[in-house]
């Protein structure tokens, strides 16, 4: 298990993590979340052991990271860190023995992993003459050739189509059966939403709101009700309890204080006719991540 415990970490003067904690168990999959500029990058380096904190501990089945427990981590960090004009075989040599893998080891596992994301075609070709999208490939086989037990993935799908971000969900699914830790981050709160279990939202480097997401959701009073149908917004503005009201292509969204005033609504819409849906939804993440960092910055 990966524990962070009351991390803070200084620029100069600039405190850029803020007395951050999370665990992230065998086998789960922890979102750590923020905007840009919230710390993520500073917390995936020192977990690393690329920069210490000032104060608190980071250990990962209670011991300390030090260069042979970075052995078992595999980073996917959001810049391209390839070496391109190596070939893909070359490239994944020099990683795999950073790793303190032997030849015979990385290229078993090479090829397994070629045919896996299905660019075994590519294995001798240098990489600045593949796509982008295949590049993220061999970045992310670099990141795990060593087989982590835990793994850092910072916007995995960048650069990726639709086909391929399917892929590597598989792959990392797959991963996380097998027991690895994964720390995923993403701008993107439909992919977060899909993998996370448990997720930590940062702002300033603070954690604003953490936990099971589906704990998150439940909790979070704010509830969407959909309604498709002869309504007239402002009719619907004027309700007690309702917070916003948003016209869609085909249907209206009402946002409501918590799920008590949902019966507000719905005796309005019984008196309106052709009423053809009305059902009330939790909120996306994308929603609660928009609401909750607008609060830390007093908006
Ligand atoms: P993004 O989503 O844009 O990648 P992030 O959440 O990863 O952002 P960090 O890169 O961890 O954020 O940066 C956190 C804060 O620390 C930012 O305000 C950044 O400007 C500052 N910072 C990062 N690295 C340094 C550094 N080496 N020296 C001084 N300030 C830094």
């Amino acid at each position: 298990m990966l524990k962070v415990e009351n991390v803070t970490k200084y620029y100069g003067d600039f405190k850029a993590v803020d007395n951050l904690s999370f665990d992230v168990d065998s086998g789960e999959i922890f979102g750590l979340l923020g905007v840009n500029g919230a710390g993520k990058t500073t917390t995936f380096r020192m977990i690393m052991n690329l920069i210490e904190p000032n104060s608190g501990k980071i250990t990962f089945n209670n011991k300390k990271i030090d260069y042979n427990l970075t052995d078992k981590i595999g980073f996917l960090t959001e810049e391209r860190s390839l070496l391109t004009k190596l070939t893909v075989k070359e490239q994944m040599l020099f990683y795999g023995a950073l790793k303190s893998l032997d030849e015979d080891t990385i290229l078993r596992r090479l090829d397994k992993l070629l045919k896996r994301f299905e660019i075994s075609e590519y294995k001798d070709r240098k990489i600045n003459t593949l796509s982008k999208g295949n590049q993220q490939k061999v970045q992310f086989i670099s990141a795990i050739i060593n087989e982590p037990k835990l793994l850092i993935l910072d916007e995995p799908f960048s650069g990726l189509d639709p086909i391929n971000i399917e892929l590597f969900k598989s792959v990392i699914l797959e991963l996380k059966q097998k027991g690895t830790s994964i720390i995923f981050s993403s701008h993107r709160m439909d992919h977060v939403e899909l993998f996370c279990e448990k997720l930590v939202i940062l702002v300033k480097g603070k954690s604003v709101l953490e936990g099971y997401l589906k704990d998150i959701k439940k909790d979070y009073k704010i509830k969407k009700i959909i309604i498709e149908g002869d309504v007239v917004k402002k009719d619907l503005e004027k309700i007690e309890g309702v917070i916003s009201v948003l016209k869609t292509a085909c249907s209206y969204e009402v946002n409501i204080r918590d799920e008590s005033y949902s019966k507000n609504v719905f005796e309005y819409v019984k008196t309106r006719n052709n009423v053809t849906k009305y059902v009330m939804e939790e909120p996306s993440l994308e929603e609660i991540f928009v609401a909750k960092v607008g609060e830390a910055y007093g908006k």
